[in-house]
């Protein structure tokens, strides 16, 4: 399904999924323990300095080190012109070590649509989804090996919450995607990564200490980070409201989106068992809050489930709740739910669709259907991670 207009978010990856019959299985089997190696961009600029000491190396071998990395988004240091050969490999080893390799890749959409399963150092899985589109170019990406928020219907939920991504291991899915746009994987030739949103595996807000530290150095000019705009930045939340509390103090204008999928606290207790602990009224003021103090819309994700969450009513009454705050603060991306395998939970008719956006639109709300960007290649979150762990789980049985 294509948009009728770009509204941000547009990711490929979202909800989708079934209830979690292997989720206790493959989170097992997927649990590691331990943190990732300590990497160039987890470090501030007095410890970059410091372990540069300890190297022996000049403390301005550093700024040389992030020029390459955040303007150049370049690791091998023994090909750096400007840098002795003497530190280039004990550099690339302390700065530098790998965080993420690509061990499964698909491409959809003519190639414009490239999602890659990432292999962490202790053999956990994520993935990212790069995408073109006529006017910018978005990667979604993950922030922690599965989620713990145990959404029924989505299959990063069952693999339950593996562990919290460490800034660099978010942070490398963006660096090796904008070199990839640099050096012309996409069709039509060399392009700039544009905007960045975090849906894919976890609950960015979750994480909140790595994820600021990745926004931050995605957002500050070279040679502080890639220079990608806050403004061409989305977060996506279920509803975590200290964390969205949190960052309206950031004072970064990053967009907000939250995961609604439900327009009253009893649907929203079942479709996402956080809704308990936040519920739709707490998890709106701090949404509309954000708005003030960011001046940025916030879009309204809402995953149409056949029967459950998209009927007549249930536009009627989240036209009515988004309404009680005023105008024009929203934006509601209707989601095509995109379900895998023997789910119970399946998409909505193209009609009911059409329905549910005409009831917004008439009542002076803004949606629009999200596009649903590599969904013939397990576009959903968690799916291609969940496939192939549900694969290695036969292969060892
Ligand atoms: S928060 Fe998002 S990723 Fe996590 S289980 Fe719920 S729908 Fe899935």
């Amino acid at each position: 399904m294509v948009s009728t207009h770009h509204e941000e978010p547009e990711s490929g990856i979202t909800e989708g999924g079934t209830q979690g019959a292997f989720r206790d299985v493959l989170s097992t089997k997927h649990a590691r323990r331990g943190k990732a190696p300590l990497h160039f961009v987890d470090m501030d600029d007095q410890e970059r300095k410091e372990l540069a000491k300890e190297l022996g190396m000049p403390a301005f071998r550093v700024k040389q080190l992030a020029q390459h990395y955040f303007a150049h988004w370049d690791t091998n240091v023994s090909g750096y012109s400007d840098f002795p050969s003497k530190f280039a490999d004990i550099a690339q080893e302390k700065f530098f070590p790998t965080l993420i390799e690509p061990i499964l890749e698909q491409e959809a959409d003519n190639g414009e649509t490239i999602k890659t399963l990432w292999r962490l150092f202790d053999d956990s899985r994520i993935e990212s989804v790069l995408m073109k589109y006529p006017t910018r170019t978005t990667l979604c990406i993950s922030s922690q090996v599965g989620c713990g928020m145990d959404c029924p219907f989505c299959a990063t939920g069952r693999l339950g919450l593996t562990r919290n991504m460490s800034a660099g291991e978010i942070l490398e899915q963006v660096r090796i995607a904008a070199l990839q746009c640099e050096t012309g994987r996409l069709p039509g030739g060399p392009t700039r990564l544009s905007n960045i949103v975090f849906m894919g595996m976890g609950e960015a807000l979750g994480n909140y200490k790595a994820m600021m530290k990745a926004i931050r150095q995605i957002s500050a000019l070279p040679p502080e980070g890639f220079g990608i705009s806050a403004r061409n930045i989305t977060l996506s939340t279920v509803g975590v409201v200290p964390g969205i509390r949190k960052l309206i103090n950031e004072h970064i204008p990053i967009r907000l989106a939250v995961s609604l999928h439900a327009p009253s606290d009893k649907l929203r207790d079942e479709l996402v068992p956080m809704n308990r602990r936040f519920n739709t009224t707490q998890v709106l003021d701090a949404a509309h809050d954000y708005y003030l103090s960011s001046k940025r819309r916030v879009s309204i994700e809402y995953a149409l489930m056949k029967g459950i969450n998209d009927q007549a009513e249930h536009a009627q009454l989240l036209a009515k709740r988004l309404n009680h705050y005023g105008d024009d603060w929203v934006h509601v991306n209707p989601i095509p739910l995109n379900p895998i395998e023997g789910s119970p939970w399946t998409a909505s008719k193209p009609e009911d669709e059409q329905r549910f956006i005409e009831i917004l639109r008439n009542a002076g709300i803004s949606a629009t259907l999200r596009d649903t960007r590599g969904s013939d290649i397990d576009g959903a979150c968690g799916q291609l991670a969940a496939k192939e762990l549900a694969e290695n789980l036969v292969q060892r049985s």
